[in-house]
């Protein structure tokens, strides 16, 4: 049964909201109103909201001729806030004391030219706004005007699929209009808990069989990849799996497969990954993108050639594409190694791993089934193997040495020095420079 929220809405969005954004929402529709607008809570916001669960993501549909953008003018003036308005998409930003926003649009209608092509967008009402949308729970809306609040709208059937727990897209034709919907369904299956309806599995065996994923923009696929492999844990072993059994991993790439040891090691990496970012070694690693582990261990056994292709297809920018090409040969190398000695100097570690991805060495973590290799390799992830000489350039002019690459080289040999506990203080260090670069003092001390 579809809940009463005509009384309780105003309270519900005061208990559960930031007052910034429970004030706000309310007299949206006051201003909606005013201006002869209907005004719509929308989206993911209301799914959750008729789920208990927590979500500041508010997005506002506007029905009426350049109603959001409109309608964020009426509300800045009354409320002095800062708006921003994108006249062009029909939409605008309210931000909001404490760093809350509140996303705003025209309601609009779209057609696609062609499968995986982007929409084209037309000026439409609210029922037409909530056909575009993906499933049916994410095509519901809560009026906001004044004369309607709190009532609920459900052209499509999203109340009974909500509490069915259910997940269906609202025509047949909708995967294959925009493929990305297969990611987001698989993910909001593990996020909710909710499962895909088998007629809408059979319309996603369908679309795959027709390849259409090959014809998203790499772009996009990269977005739904980057997504899909942030998910946390066993949602992500679980995700996988279901994108391996769909044949929606085959979709991407014929030999990405999440074979058995593929998920033995990403089981395991979502313990590094929790062990990684516990610990806090992760900000040893600025740039450190917990995904990426994750797409090196999916990727681990693709030939040379069939990684470069997949890297070229998803055409991230360059510093993604190093990532996803690692040196998987020296890789194997430096982890065979480290299985093998078990008392290896500090300095020797940084210097076997210092080239690679952080990402590519979790990995290795990940995978490595020796003890030894892995306490080097999180020693490595700790930052137990970095170490800063204290001597540094000026120490070394001072000293007399002729600036030049040799400076490079003395510097590493004391960070190795210090690392290693051969060196602890700057007297020891000088020490070390005058007995063994002699040779390059242009005056001795
Ligand atoms: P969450 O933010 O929890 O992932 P959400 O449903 O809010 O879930 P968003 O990506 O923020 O997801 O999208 C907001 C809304 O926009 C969705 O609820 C859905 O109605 C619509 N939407 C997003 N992506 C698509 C898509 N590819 N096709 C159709 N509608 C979409």
């Amino acid at each position: 049964m579809k809940p009463d929220l005509e009384k309780s809405l105003g309270r519900r969005l005061e208990r559960e909201l930031p007052p910034p954004l429970a004030r706000a929402i309310p007299a949206l529709g006051r201003a909606g109103e005013k201006l002869g607008l209907r005004v719509f809570l929308v989206g993911g916001f209301v799914r959750d909201l008729l789920l208990r669960r927590k979500n500041l993501d508010i997005d506002i549909a506007v029905e009426g001729r350049e109603g959001a953008v409109r309608l964020a003018r009426e509300f800045s003036r009354r409320e002095k806030i800062l708006v921003q308005g994108y006249p062009r998409f029909g939409t605008a930003t309210l931000h909001l004391p404490g760093n809350h926003r509140i996303d705003l649009a025209t309601t609009r209608k779209e057609t696609y030219p062609a499968p995986a092509a982007l929409p084209r967008v037309r000026p439409g009402n609210i029922h037409e706004d909530l056909y575009r949308r993906d499933f049916t729970v994410n095509s519901l809306a809560l009026c906001l005007h004044l004369s309607e609040f709190g009532k609920m709208l459900d052209p499509y059937g999203g109340f009974p699929d909500l509490e069915r727990r259910r997940l269906r897209v609202l025509h047949p034709r909708s995967f294959s209009d925009d493929p990305t919907r297969i990611f987001r369904a698989l993910r909001f299956e593990q996020r909710l808990g909710f499962r895909l309806t088998p007629d809408n599995l059979l319309l996603i065996r369908k679309t795959l069989a027709e390849n259409t994923i090959a014809r998203l923009s790499g772009t996009r696929l990269l977005a739904e990849i980057r997504f899909s492999l942030s998910l946390p844990g066993t949602a992500l072993t679980a995700l996988l799996t279901r994108m391996d059994k769909l044949g929606v991993l085959a979709g991407i790439d014929p030999a990405l497969k999440f074979d058995p040891e593929t998920a033995r090691v990403t089981r395991h990496l979502q313990k590094s990954l929790h062990w990684f970012m516990e610990t806090g070694g992760i900000g040893n690693f600025p740039g450190f993108e917990p995904w990426m582990a994750n797409l090196i261990a999916l990727t681990a056994n693709l030939p040379d050639k069939k990684l470069e292709h997949f890297a070229l297809r998803l055409a991230p920018s360059a510093k993604l594409r190093k990532k996803i090409i690692w040196d998987r040969a020296r890789g194997k190398m430096v982890r065979e190694r480290l299985e093998i000695d078990a008392r290896i100097e500090k300095s020797l570690i940084f210097s076997l791993l210092h080239q690679f991805p952080p990402e590519a060495i979790l990995f290795l973590e990940a995978q490595t089934g020796k003890e030894t290799a892995r306490q080097a390799l999180r020693l490595f992830l700790g930052g137990g193997t970095f170490a800063k000489p204290e001597t540094g350039g000026h120490d070394l002019k001072q000293l007399g040495i002729t600036p030049g690459p040799v400076y490079q080289e003395i510097l590493a040999r004391l960070r190795d020095l210090k690392m290693n506990g051969e060196t602890r203080t700057k007297k020891q260090e000088l020490e070390w420079v005058r007995n063994h670069y002699g040779p390059h003092l242009r005056n001795r001390h």
